[in-house]
């Protein structure tokens, strides 16, 4: 982004007035998929099954989107008080971010897949242990579950259909789950089978712009997210490139 005076700038965050429109419209969008489930849920004919599930992945997806930008912003990034979200802070924006993956230690010569240690009362300790390392990963699968759970229970509420439930259900355990494992795999090199494809490649280019710039691409899934709230980029600023390493050079700083 360039100011007038021609002078690039960071990201600056989006007015409160855009983050409630945006999440508001993204939760509207959903109306239509959410009225169809209710009208259908008492129906068993494939056809209803087929198109419940079809209409609760599109309403995960639209979900996922506002939920993935709020949470690794303001819980992951940002908190200082509520305990929960400010240990959250300390395991992500200081330990990741700023000890372990800073944009010279993009990636890790380490071999294993390592991360800061829930347990450790300084977060910036990694898992000294495969018991410390499950249980911190399984913290973080958790974590996710618990700021999910609400959203389906409601969805329940007003749905009825189990279908639609279903299908939300399991694409929120798929989206979990690619949020830990693809994101393990962009800052540990060789040890991933996603690294074989495309898009794969295009996260990874897309979150060392958030490494650099922590208020950009805050999505590291669902660009949509930034899109919407103004926070997306696709490249770094002058300042920022004369600062940090290329993106390749920080791919290569492994070896
Ligand atoms: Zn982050
Ligand atoms: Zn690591
Ligand atoms: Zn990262």
């Amino acid at each position: 982004m360039k100011d007038v005076s021609g002078r690039t700038i960071k990201t600056r965050g989006p007015s409160t007035l855009r983050i409630v429109s945006v999440i508001l419209g993204v939760l509207v969008t959903t109306i239509p998929f959410h009225l169809f489930a209710r009208l259908t849920a008492d129906q068993s004919t494939t056809l209803a099954i087929l198109f419940s599930s079809l209409a609760g992945v599109i309403a995960a997806f639209l979900i996922a989107t506002i939920v993935e930008w709020t949470v690794h912003r303001f819980a992951m990034h940002k908190s200082k008080r509520l305990p929960l979200f400010r240990i959250a802070t300390e395991l992500h924006h200081k330990a990741h971010h700023w000890v372990h993956h800073t944009p010279t230690r993009y990636v890790n010569p380490e071999a294993a897949i390592n991360r800061p240690s829930v347990f450790a009362i300084d977060k910036t300790e990694l898992c000294q242990t495969t018991l410390t390392r499950i249980l911190t990963t399984a913290s973080h699968a958790a974590f996710y579950t618990l700021l999910t759970a609400p959203i389906i229970l409601i969805v329940w509420v007003v749905t009825a259909n189990i279908w639609f439930i279903a299908s939300m259900v399991v694409s929120a355990a798929v989206f979990i789950y690619l949020f830990i494992r693809v994101h393990d795999a962009v800052h540990h090199p060789g040890v991933s089978w996603l690294e074989r494809f495309k898009w794969f490649w295009f996260l990874d280019r897309h979150h060392y712009i958030h490494h650099i710039d922590n208020d950009a691409n805050t999505n590291f899934l669902l660009p949509l997210g930034d899109l919407l709230m103004g926070t997306l980029r696709l490249e770094l600023t002058v300042e920022e490139q004369e600062k940090w390493p290329h993106y390749t050079e920080a791919r290569r700083l492994s070896d």
